[in-house]
């Protein structure tokens, strides 16, 4: 196993440390079954490590969206294709604001798209081909092969150039710095792009667990075509075919190969994409006044239930009651309309009637984030910050790198005026909201002020030292 590691050429001493670790755990190590191209369980642990790095990094480094309602639809969708690896489970999901097409996947379970990735889709099944497509490179972790090109490196100067080769294709060119300079050398160099077979494999692969997860593997071979009649359009190649080369050949391998799938029919209902389709290009700013006004007077739902998102984001609570109030004579029953009531009533202060327009539908989807979040931010006007608190911990301790969730525990905790520990707390909270927005640095002074401040008080003290200490750990580690 150790052998495996160090010929990776990895050096992290994290890493070497958490092997160490693993001699004390019970199940014998030997016994770990080896997943794609032998990588075990340490490579599991610093895949992990990465995968969290590169997350934070993503979300310090480009304009995220964050929407708990958005982000769990395309997580729903990572996760069922990510179920038919060995991947493990999922770091994390971020949809970035950007109207270019693009999306990648990390090592240890991250899955990044552009906004721009999902306006410009058909249907939910080929968002799917393009996350399968990423995941199945991952899989066959065809970035340790290209790695040779970086030899010496590592798995974490490969992520931090992924990142990177995203940053370079901004227009703006101000991001990324010397990094971006040297990503772009790589880009031209043609390092980071994977090689013809590497793109058939990932492109099989990939269909493979597109059919296997219920997507129809005949959506990967569409959007391909798709993008190809797009991008003779465009002076540019958008970065997605920069780093996987999309030749005629490949395009017809692909649609061969899919069609000796048996039919498989799309995997949600049209009109739902449509909803999905049209809110993101709302909230990533991609549509306009006049498009969406078009939508909505043919009385289509998605366009009344963007349009009315739109007015809301602009603040215009009585256009976006009106539309609403369309779109819920033909559907009262979809969850984002319910989110976007609630919203109306909070814009208005009328926070009792958001209470009522979520509570029934909260209850009866308890695992919702979504509804559940929107739930807690109500608790927290209507200052009961136990009741918010509860609610966001049973999603936090499944996940803790979820920001919104901090976030909602920073304020409540604010609320404890009682509560000794009150301004301790809302320092660890937003240290946690700071760090996984990528923010490492105010992270660890927020927690060096709790500390501060927990002086003399052993449990607290002790609680905020093992934070601090991973989180500067963590920290060296550079990408
Ligand atoms: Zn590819």
């Amino acid at each position: 196993m150790k052998k495996t590691l160090l010929a990776l050429g990895l050096s992290l001493s994290a890493v070497i440390s958490s092997a160490d670790d693993f001699s004390s755990v019970k199940v014998p190590q030997f016994d770990v079954p080896e997943i794609g191209g032998g990588v075990g369980l340490i490579d599991q642990q610093k895949e992990k490590m990465i995968g969290e790095k590169v997350f934070r990094e993503v979300h310090h480094q480009f304009s995220t969206i964050q929407d708990p309602w958005l982000e769990d639809q395309f997580m729903l969708v990572f996760t069922r294709i990510l179920s038919q690896t060995q991947l493990g489970q999922p770091i994390g999901l971020i949809v970035v604001k950007d109207p270019q097409i693009n999306a990648f996947a990390v090592p240890g379970g991250l899955f990044a798209l552009n906004s721009g990735m999902v306006t410009s889709s058909k249907s939910m099944d080929e968002v799917a081909g393009v996350m399968a497509h990423e995941i199945a490179h991952v899989a066959q972790r065809h970035y340790s092969r290209s790695q040779e090109a970086f030899k010496g490196q590592g798995l974490l100067a490969l992520a931090g150039i992924v990142v990177g080769a995203v940053l370079a294709s901004k227009a703006d060119g101000e991001l990324g710095g010397a990094m971006m300079l040297g990503t772009q050398a790589a880009l031209l160099d043609r390092q980071l792009s994977y090689s013809r077979n590497q793109e058939r494999e990932a492109d099989r692969i990939g269909m493979q667990f597109m059919y296997s997860s219920g997507y129809n593997p005949e959506s990967m071979a569409d959007f391909f075509e798709t993008m190809n009649r797009a991008t003779s359009r465009l002076s540019f190649l958008p970065d997605f075919w920069l780093t996987h080369p999309l030749t005629t050949e490949r395009m017809s391998e692909a649609r061969l190969r899919a069609n000796q799938f048996p039919h498989v029919p799309l995997s949600n209902n049209q009109q739902e994409f449509e909803i999905i389709k049209w809110y993101t290009s709302v909230i990533s700013d991609q549509a306009n006044e006049q498009q969406l006004k078009i939508l909505a007077q043919q009385k289509k739902y998605a366009g009344l239930v963007a349009l009315s998102a739109f007015y809301l984001r602009q603040g215009d609570f009585v256009q976006a009651q009106q539309q609403l109030d369309y779109a819920k004579q033909m559907n009262n029953e979809h969850n984002l309309v319910s989110l976007i009531q609630a919203d109306i009533y909070l814009g208005q202060n009328k926070v009792d009637d958001a209470y009522q327009s979520i509570i029934n539908k909260q209850r009866t989807m308890p695992e919702n984030r979504a509804l559940a979040y929107k739930l807690v931010e109500i608790y927290i006007r209507q200052n009961k910050p136990k009741d918010a608190e509860k609610m966001v911990n049973r999603f936090i301790n499944k996940n803790n790198r979820d920001v919104s969730g901090w976030l909602l525990l920073q304020q409540a905790a604010n609320l404890e005026k009682e509560n000794p520990m009150r301004t301790i707390n809302v320092l660890r909270n937003r240290a946690e909201a700071q760090y996984w927005s990528g923010d490492e640095e105010n992270a660890i002074k927020s927690l060096l002020h709790a500390q501060r401040l927990a002086k003399g008080n052993n449990a607290m003290t002790a609680k905020v030292d093992a934070r601090l200490k991973t989180m500067q750990d963590e920290r060296k580690l550079k990408i």
